[in-house]
């Protein structure tokens, strides 16, 4: 018996061998398809529930084993895994596709959605209704044949540019090596940067010192080195990758994908790029974006200036430097942040035991949401170091399954990250709950100590424990508008408001003691903490908008006149630019986020979700952090509602207005 297609609740890691996964795939595909074959052979008139609840509740069983499978390839790899994810992706992607190709579906789903005014659905019933037909129209269902030819070839050739263009950027990276002989070019680098730097060269049969522009080498080299020289052969280095006009040269590249970018939006009637991926965003068009955008760029451009005029002060006081260069940037920055703070991780540790922190996060979701969490035994685990819990709320109702897996391990890719192996949906009456998981890469304990986390650590848990809220108090009926299936330009709200905790004195008092003296961390280092997370908050901001506005320069107009690259660039930069240009660099030809990623036309969002969550947490601040009522009203309008309603209704509905830049600004100390 193959038991990913025995029943089960959550899932049988134990009796789960690797070659379960491949025929459990396939079984499952079939029986998804035959699900799809009788939506489209059902004689019946196509109706709400015979076709769009139909095709949402098809295919449950491959998605189970979807999650499992890519969960363990993510947290519990090995080659075996990997493999057969190689194997199985293409035939998953064939799948969807078939979907979305499916002719006869997509009529059903169009009879549907044309008598959608007359159906008298629920707002979510009507939500799930357009994204459905939405995930057909904007793939170019309704498009005449030789359109729809054309639509496939510009997919078929944006695919081969992206990955090309990711190919070069790759290649460019690891191609180039500074290679130190003299210990003195590495002064001002910590020992231990030293050492890796040592390392990486006998890795590769060298002498003396390797630094290359793998962010790992390449930011502490940056940071430390005393030798401006070098500074700058590096910081060119990075800045001109993929822009040396040779084969790996992505000039060409960056202008086609924007022009075909443009070309399909405008074939499905959009009239920009831009305007066909913010259709399914909270912030909806360009002209919002620029808006929100340049709203920002003129309220943080004072700040940005005087603190630029600060650090050029600063450096010229240490070290004579005339003109502020790119490459001194974020030496100087961290000597001057060191001067005013001198705040170091070794000072914060031990107040923030992770048994403490987890303690602590569940402790805020008690006072806030009236969750317990219960750690027990009687739930598989994929390995021994995952922690289980059942989780209720105040009155004892099963509420969700939540694993915890914090350590670094072999087979886990790196970072921290949230996931589900079961989503919240209800089903003939029934309220299945959802299973969620929180998995990082935090420091292990030794013989000697415990885990003692770094503050950016303890943020991270934080933040990954409120996308696991957004998941645990999910309470939908559809299981894609559930938890975290929103725009993705909300899907940040819930996570980065939690951090907000970390800094404030209410929260601390209840986890954040000494491991050896239980002594609650004192007042002044949090104030520090506080002091330095804003720290140059005014020159971040403009680098984090110039490429936001870059994002948009390409992908919110018509392209077609754009033919100098650099050129563009710089146009886009002027309002933004603090440093002196470098005409050796550019910016486009490696910004791989927006020209092979996926935040094309999404870049301004981690400025947005910022927003979101100040002008969420500062009405914690004014009723304070653990009221009852705003946390009732986050809950009831944000976190149960997943992609149910427009993010914008539900913020409103929430906060009583939309969310304002200045509640940013202020907790960013940039307000005058
Ligand atoms: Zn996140």
């Amino acid at each position: 018996m193959n038991p990913l297609l025995t029943p089960f609740d959550t899932a049988p890691f134990s009796q789960i061998k690797n070659e379960d996964f491949k025929p459990a795939f396939l079984q499952a595909m079939k029986e998804a398809r035959a699900e799809i074959d009788r939506i489209t052979e059902n004689s019946e008139a196509p109706s709400f529930a015979n076709t769009i609840e139909a095709l949402e509740f098809s295919g449950q069983q491959l998605d189970r084993i979807s999650s499992i499978f890519f969960n363990l390839n993510s947290a519990e790899t090995n080659e075996e895994i990997q493999k057969i994810a190689q194997e199985i992706s293409p035939l998953l992607s064939e799948f969807s596709n078939d979907i979305t190709l499916n002719e006869a579906l997509f009529k059903r789903i169009k009879t549907v959605y044309g008598q959608r005014d007359s159906l008298d659905l629920t707002v979510e019933q009507q939500t799930l209704l357009d994204k459905k037909y939405k995930s057909f129209s904007r793939n170019g269902a309704n498009l005449s044949d030789d359109k729809k030819k054309r639509l496939r070839e510009i997919d078929a050739e944006l695919s081969q540019l992206k990955l090309k263009f990711g190919e070069n950027v790759l290649a460019e990276t690891n191609t180039y090596e500074m290679h130190l002989t003299d210990e003195n070019d590495l002064d001002g680098l910590p020992e231990g940067e030293k050492e890796a730097a040592a390392q990486l060269a006998q890795s590769k049969g060298k002498e003396g010192w390797l630094v290359t522009l793998d962010y790992p080498s390449y930011i502490p080299f940056m940071k430390y080195a005393k030798n401006r020289g070098l500074r700058k052969k590096l910081a060119l280095a990075f800045g001109s990758k993929a822009f040396h006009g040779d084969e790996h040269d992505n000039q060409e590249n960056v202008l086609k994908i924007a022009q075909l970018r443009y070309e399909r939006a405008n074939l499905l009637g959009y009239k920009t790029h831009a305007h066909f991926v913010l259709e399914e965003r909270m912030a909806e068009t360009p002209e919002k974006v620029h808006q929100f955008l340049n709203e920002l760029l003129v309220k943080a451009k004072p700040a940005a200036k005087k603190e630029f005029i600060e650090l050029e002060k600063f450096a010229k006081e240490l070290d004579a430097i005339d003109r502020l260069e790119k490459w001194d940037g974020s030496y100087y920055s961290e000597k001057l942040k060191q001067k005013r703070f001198n705040l170091d991780d070794e000072k914060l540790k031990p107040y923030f035991k992770l048994e403490n922190v987890i303690d602590g996060v569940f402790k805020v979701a008690e006072k806030l949401f009236d969750l317990k969490f219960e750690e027990v035994s009687d739930i598989e685990k994929y390995h021994d170091e995952v922690k289980t819990y059942k989780v209720y709320d105040t009155s004892g109702n099963f509420i969700s399954v939540f694993y915890a897996d914090f350590h670094p391990r072999k087979g886990k890719r790196g970072g921290a990250w949230m996931t589900s192996y079961k989503p919240q949906y209800r089903l003939k009456g029934k309220n299945v709950r959802p299973h969620i998981s929180n998995v990082c890469n935090f420091t292990r304990s030794t013989p000697s100590k415990p885990s003692l986390l770094t503050f950016n650590e303890v943020t991270t848990l934080f933040h990954e424990f409120g996308h696991g809220l957004h998941g645990m108090l999910a309470n939908t009926t559809y299981p894609s508008l559930s938890g975290t299936s929103v725009f993705w330009d909300f899907v940040e709200l819930p996570s980065q408001v939690m951090e907000n905790w970390c800094y404030e004195k209410e929260a601390l008092e209840l986890f954040a003691k000494h491991y050896e003296t239980g002594e609650v961390i004192p007042m002044e280092l949090v104030q520090k903490i506080k002091e330095s997370s804003t720290f140059q908050e005014g020159m971040q901001t403009l680098r984090q908008l110039s490429f936001g506005l870059l994002d948009m320069s390409w992908h919110g107009i018509d392209p077609s006149g754009i033919t100098d690259v650099k050129q563009h660039e710089s146009e886009a930069f002027k309002d933004t630019n603090l440093y002196p240009d470098t005409p050796e660099t550019c910016m486009s030809t490696a910004f791989s986020h927006i020209f092979q990623g996926g935040y094309s036309s999404g870049y301004y969002s981690y400025k947005w979700a910022e927003v979101l969550d100040a002008d969420a947490f500062a009405l914690f601040k004014e009723k304070g952090i653990f009221n009852k009522e705003v946390a009732t009203k986050f809950k009831d309008n944000v976190l149960s509602k997943g992609g149910t309603e427009n993010p914008m209704v539900l913020y409103k509905r929430f906060r009583g207005a939309e969310p304002k830049v200045e509640a940013l600004l202020e907790r960013a100390g940039l307000l005058e």
